[in-house]
């Protein structure tokens, strides 16, 4: 027997040792691509907020509005009576925007993964997924009790490989792999994928939360199931999935976190609204994020980039800080990503780039990353 504190110690204590430890840091004072950390006014490279349109005043009007006129909670869950009007218009919006016939909106995109995967699957069924896909589609692959088998990163030849192998023994099977992947910013071989699905009688699952907004929607708005989040990009909160009707008609009844979870305060929802009205006419903003990637991955001799994100891949978890520490002395704010959230010996910076960074900028940054030197 352990007391809970004496728990508790020894776990930190672990991840001390293991360099692993976790803390929370106050980020303050946004303004444009600039956060002000430990009293430091810092020009971040860590937001996923790509178009800018968190501060957006278009986003911010609708959101006072909607307190406004409804309040600023929901109150029920939506099968209840949390189902304001805004979510009818939010999902027309979503579906719309991923040429989809209809869609749902959830409570997040960790909520989305968490409920629909185990409403698609379950014990006698097998999911297939990438071997980097996000926590949260493990998760719910975890939570469903179907048979979990993964793939090698982005190669449709392993995926087939365990579809040929283990297909046969089980009822239905789900592939699930990200659109752009979050901590590589690579993009999915979708087609061959769909072309493999087709093969061996599966479905296919999408999560395209670093993609929506930032990157070119065409073989991704082909998957039977393309979950995603109004938290990145849209600049504001939720998670959505889109399907064909009948598809979405069954999830409604069947997403535990949409039936046993509050709806989204109104506020959210009218902000997402704005969000993709903006996002659905300004073509010109949302190609700036690739661009100033591009710009920098051309600046460092970097194979081109094909999002928003670029890993600088430094291996040594120790020596990602370090490189952290240097740019933030140097006024930039590029957080270090480690395992577990990467694989072991891939500790990286992970840069997100945004439509408010200026070229200039791009430039210093490029020029202070060039400058280090492992201590
Ligand atoms: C951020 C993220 C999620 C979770 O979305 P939230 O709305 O932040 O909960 C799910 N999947 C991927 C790939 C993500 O990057």
């Amino acid at each position: 027997m352990q007391s809970l504190l004496d728990f508790a110690q020894m776990k930190t204590e672990e991840s001390i040792s293991s360099g692993r430890r976790r803390i929370l840091k106050q980020c303050i004072d946004r303004e444009g691509p600039y956060v002000v950390r430990n009293k430091k006014k810092l020009l971040s490279f860590s937001c996923n907020d790509y178009l800018g349109l968190a501060q957006h005043p278009g986003l911010k009007e609708a959101a006072i509005a909607a307190v406004n006129e409804w309040g600023s909670g929901a109150c029920a869950s939506r099968l209840v009576t949390g189902n304001h009007s805004l979510y009818e218009e939010l999902e027309k919006e979503i579906a719309s925007l991923k040429n989809s016939e209809a869609a749902i909106v959830l409570g997040s995109g960790y909520l989305a993964n968490l409920g629909i995967i185990p409403a698609l699957a379950s014990k006698g069924d097998l999911i297939v997924a990438d071997r980097l896909v996000h926590s949260s589609i493990i998760s719910g692959c975890i939570l469903s009790g179907a048979k979990l088998l993964r793939f090698g990163h982005n190669s449709a030849l392993s995926c087939n490989e365990i579809l040929r192998k283990h297909r046969k023994n089980y009822r239905n099977c789900l592939i699930i792999t990200e659109h752009v992947f979050s901590m590589d910013g690579d993009i999915a071989p979708i087609t061959d994928i769909m072309a493999i699905a087709k093969d061996y009688d599966a479905w296919v699952m999408t999560d395209d939360a670093h993609g929506l907004g930032v990157c070119a929607q065409g073989e991704e708005n082909n998957a039977d199931i393309q979950m995603g989040t109004f938290s990145k990009a849209v600049g504001s909160y939720g998670g959505y999935v889109c399907a064909k009707k009948e598809v979405i008609d069954y999830l409604i009844g069947a997403i535990k976190t949409l039936v046993y979870s509050t709806a989204l305060p109104p506020a959210v929802v009218a902000s997402s609204i704005a969000a993709l009205k903006i996002i659905k006419h300004d073509k010109k903003l949302c190609a700036k994020p690739l661009q100033n990637a591009l710009l920098f991955t051309k600046l460092m001799g970097l194979d081109y980039a094909k999002s928003p994100i670029v890993p600088l891949i430094v291996g040594d978890e120790k020596a990602a800080l370090q490189l952290e520490n240097y740019l933030e002395n140097k006024g930039f704010l590029v957080v270090a990503i480690r395992p577990p959230t990467v694989p072991p010996k891939t500790a990286r910076l992970r840069l997100a780039f945004s439509a408010l960074h200026h070229e200039g900028d791009i430039a210093k940054l490029a020029d202070a990353i060039k400058s280090f030197k492992i201590a």
